[in-house]
């Protein structure tokens, strides 16, 4: 089997590590022989319907935001993204990624950026910069990682949290809330990088997109996870 990874903007959203994400993801792929293909879906890029088994969208600044959140409407590659996570094509975003995918995304100076419409969110920048490290609560049980964003995002009435903070702010600091899934589509403020200290999580990915990709049930071969689990538990430890 093949999994072909999409890289949304990796070459101006990736300044808070989570382009370890993808690293993870190949990785756990890889080690049960499963090949993976990667490929940066950036300014110039196309993405034809089908091309991409499993998108990543990392965070970023401001000022890179607001060039994709243009790109993402002018190239058209906003709408097929939406349209293959409709189809069940699983999704990752993180922070900065996460925002400009929800309705909008209104920064401290620039004009409010229109997001893909995604995920039924909307998000505006605050004078609050919450930073440090965050527990949930979710279906994948605890998730541990890391937070540094002044955006605060708040859910529309039919939006479906990921998940419920332990420790942290998570979406806004205000309603204990932390991102948010739609299908196999997930955004959230979790970096860390995310994936490698939860492996649960990385692993779901990794199913759903061989899943749709190959039309038919498939379990995943489990890991060796201790060095992972033991990141995972000491962070519980420590923070949860
Ligand atoms: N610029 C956005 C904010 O501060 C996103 C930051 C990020 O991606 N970590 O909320």
């Amino acid at each position: 089997m093949q999994l072909v990874i999409g890289y949304l903007y990796g070459d101006l959203m990736n300044i808070y590590g989570d382009t370890g994400n993808i690293i993870a993801l190949k990785k756990r792929a890889e080690w049960r022989g499963i090949k993976v293909k990667l490929k940066v879906k950036s300014l110039k890029s196309k993405i034809k319907k089908g091309e991409i088994d499993l998108f990543f969208f990392g965070g970023g600044q401001d000022q890179q935001q607001e060039i994709v959140a243009t790109n993402l409407i002018t190239s058209g590659k906003g709408k097929i993204i939406k349209s293959e996570i409709d189809r069940g094509v699983p999704l990752l975003s993180i922070c900065g990624g996460y925002q400009l995918l929800g309705d909008y995304y209104k920064p401290h100076k620039a004009a409010k950026l229109i997001g893909v419409g995604l995920f039924p969110v909307c998000t505006l920048a605050s004078s609050d910069r919450m930073i440090g490290n965050i527990v949930i609560e979710s279906m994948f049980d605890k998730l541990v990682g890391f937070e540094n964003h002044s955006g605060k995002t708040f859910l529309k009435k039919d939006a479906q949290s990921l998940g419920t903070v332990i420790k942290g702010f998570g979406n806004n600091g205000e309603d204990k809330t932390e991102g948010c899934i739609y299908k196999n589509a997930i955004g959230c403020y979790m970096h860390g990088p995310l994936l490698p200290k939860n492996p649960k999580l990385a692993d779901w990915l990794l199913k759903k997109a061989l899943e749709t990709k190959y039309k038919r049930k498939i379990e995943l071969k489990s890991l060796d996870d201790t060095l992972e689990n033991q990141a995972h538990n000491s962070a519980i430890k420590k923070f949860g």
